[in-house]
């Protein structure tokens, strides 16, 4: 899979990728991350990417011409699935849509800054629009990173154990059970008794009996919406 990320702050979005398992993504040609630097496509001799709002008031707007140039050169070289916006105001990323985008072939993410972009982008460019919640923070680059690690680690080959994101939060529609490693008793702070037993069945039974008990304390709605 590959994903261009265009934005006017590239080294914001170096870091995210160069580590762990999206790094690891990366080596194994599992997953190609793409940032453009919007600012060559910028206009005149300041490579101007953003202007006053029509109709007045605080913020600026990240203009038309620098953003639909890039797009469509990079849409020239390939064909995209799905051109994202991320914005506050798009569908709420959760896991279902994650798992949905792990499936494509090429995804082009938009970041904004400022008072956003102008609307025209939105209407005659953007196919998806995608808020990673309930707060704003000042620039799509950290919703991007979020978008793209989430998708990234669902990609077969990606994780080591491959069955495992299947069993992550969200996955069954149930939370992760706790998890517990050595030593088996810490200041006298136990790991609980059926996870040294080696039998796989009651562990596996206490697992769920675990995720479901925490499901239901702390995200009730997670089983209703089943
Ligand atoms: N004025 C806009 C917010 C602009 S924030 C509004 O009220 O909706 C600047 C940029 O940060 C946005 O263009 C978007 O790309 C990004 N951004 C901020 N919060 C975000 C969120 N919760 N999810 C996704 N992107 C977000």
């Amino acid at each position: 899979m590959r994903i261009d990320i265009i934005t006017l702050h590239p080294e914001l979005l170096e870091s995210p990728f160069q580590h762990s398992i999206m790094k690891r993504a990366q080596e194994k040609g599992l997953l190609e991350v793409c940032v453009q630097d919007l600012r060559p496509y910028g206009l005149g001799k300041h490579l101007q990417v953003d202007d006053y709002q029509y109709g007045g008031g605080a913020g600026m707007v990240m203009m038309i011409e620098p953003l639909s140039n890039c797009i469509e050169k990079l849409q020239k070289e390939r064909s995209y699935d799905e051109v994202i916006y991320m914005t506050p105001d798009g569908e709420r990323l959760e896991q279902p849509l994650a798992n949905r985008l792990s499936l494509k072939e090429n995804l082009l993410i938009i970041c904004g800054h400022y008072k956003g972009i102008d609307e025209r982008i939105r209407e005659h460019f953007v196919t998806m629009e995608i808020s990673i919640g309930d707060y704003v923070l000042s620039g799509g680059e950290l919703p991007a990173a979020v978008l793209v690690d989430a998708i990234g680690r669902l990609l077969p080959g990606v994780l080591n154990d491959e069955t495992s994101a299947l069993f992550d939060s969200f996955q069954d529609g149930l939370l992760s059970p706790p998890v517990y490693t050595r030593p088996e008793e810490f200041r006298g702070w136990k790991v609980p008794d059926v996870l040294l037993t080696g039998n796989f069945k009651k562990i596996e039974e206490w697992r769920y009996d675990q995720a479901l008990k925490r499901t239901v304390e702390r995200r009730p709605g997670l089983l209703e919406e089943e």
